[in-house]
């Protein structure tokens, strides 16, 4: 059976869905394996390192693949041209991308999102949400630091004493973390809030200070955020006050699954930041957690710059589409049957597999993901 690895066609991806340091895993678990030319070229990777590797270059690949692997999902056009049957493994953000659902189940394919993979320990290994957050979260930090025009460590040299910068991080999940282990690392003073009661602990594990507002913790399903009401995100905007103000750097992380991500720093309070002080916002692309952020874009507020991200994961493409391609092996292989009286190499899913039906979003003609089914074909 054959495996694609698709050229990324979205404005912005650098990324690549498999390097060619683990096409040898495919190749050992009984699949050719095809990679469109230049696939990996935005990630400093070249055709000769996937032949090499034991990947041939056709640039009709996805066209008679049993997989295709991709960052993105498929533009409509190259969805149209697989084979009926065939299956796509990517990110696959259902509520936007509800023309290519359609399109992926009316033309018979079987296609599983990455971001639907459940977050169960089993299933660690392959959970890009969290593979491409943490290249976000120190991305996030390196920025900031670069913006900063002054020093993140203390330097006591024969010529005086700099303080270290402030840092202060907003959310702490995967990325969060990494931010404040980076800023941390790079010798700022680094203080961070997380509405989740587990954080705090997560916080000071990272070497840095948490900031506690006396404020009731929000924990919804499976550790994860819940949204504020109103009251309590002005009571909250309201407490970071001063920490902002005192920040040279503020980095913004907190998202809660399936919402726009929370405001949680208004305009005014970046205002009464210190000239020379900087912004980083990881939500900007998702509605941002500070009004007035713009994705892809620094823009003045007040005394600060502020920048807001957008496709974060992509501007280390190197490091993403490893751990990501890794993500992409570990779960081909779970979806690889094995076992006396197989043939090697066999994609057959087993749906009866949490993680197999989680993932599904279209299957034999049908949308298997409840809410994506719901939303474009009504109420059963
Ligand atoms: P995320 O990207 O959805 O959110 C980022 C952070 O923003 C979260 O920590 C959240 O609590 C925080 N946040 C939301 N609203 C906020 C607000 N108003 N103010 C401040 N912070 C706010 O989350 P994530 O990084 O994907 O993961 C969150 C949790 O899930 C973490 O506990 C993480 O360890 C856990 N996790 C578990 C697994 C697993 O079990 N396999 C995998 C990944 C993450």
């Amino acid at each position: 059976m054959k495996i694609a690895v698709a050229a990324e066609t979205r404005d912005g991806e650098s990324r690549v869905a498999m390097v060619p340091e683990l096409v040898g895993k495919l190749t050992s678990l009984g699949y050719d394996v095809a990679v469109e030319p230049g696939a990996g070229q935005h990630a400093l990777l070249s055709d000769e390192e996937y032949v090499d590797s034991g990947a041939v270059i056709d640039a009709d690949a996805i066209v008679d693949a049993d997989v295709v692997v991709s960052v993105q999902p498929l533009t409509i056009e190259r969805i149209r041209r697989l084979r009926r049957g065939a299956s796509t493994v990517c990110f696959l953000p259902t509520t936007f991308e509800q023309d290519a659902v359609i399109d992926l189940r009316d033309c018979g394919i079987t296609a599983f999102a990455m971001e639907l993979v459940p977050r169960i320990s089993r299933a660690q290994s392959m959970d890009a949400l969290s593979s491409q957050a943490l290249v976000a979260g120190y991305r996030c930090a390196i920025v900031a630091a670069g913006m900063l025009r002054r020093f993140f460590p203390l330097n006591m040299t024969a010529a005086g004493t700099v303080q270290p910068a402030e840092v202060v991080v907003l959310g702490a999940g995967v990325a969060g973390l990494q931010a404040i282990a980076t800023a941390k690392r790079l010798g700022a003073v680094v203080r961070a809030y997380d509405v989740r009661a587990a954080a705090a602990e997560e916080i000071r594990s990272m070497g840095a200070k948490s900031i506690d507002l006396e404020l009731e913790t929000l924990e919804g399903a499976g550790g994860y955020a819940r949204e504020m009401t109103e009251d309590r995100a002005a009571r909250q905007r309201e407490l970071l006050t001063p920490y902002i103000a005192n920040a040279d750097a503020l980095i913004t992380t907190a998202a809660v699954p399936g919402r726009q991500a929370p405001m949680l720093v208004t305009a005014a309070m970046v205002e009464e930041m210190r000239p020379g002080s900087v912004v980083v916002d990881l939500a900007a692309e998702t509605g941002g957690n500070v009004e007035g952020s713009v994705a892809g874009e620094v823009v003045r507020i007040g005394n600060a710059q502020v920048w807001g991200g957008r496709n974060v994961p992509s501007q280390m493409p190197g490091p993403a589409s490893r751990l990501y391609a890794q993500n992409i092996v570990n779960i081909l292989t779970l979806m690889t049957a094995t076992g006396e009286g197989t043939e090697t190499g066999t994609f057959a899913p087993d749906f009866d597999d949490e993680i197999v039906a989680g993932s599904c979003v279209t299957h034999d003609g049908e949308i298997r993901h409840e809410p994506t089914r719901t939303a474009l074909e009504g109420a059963s």
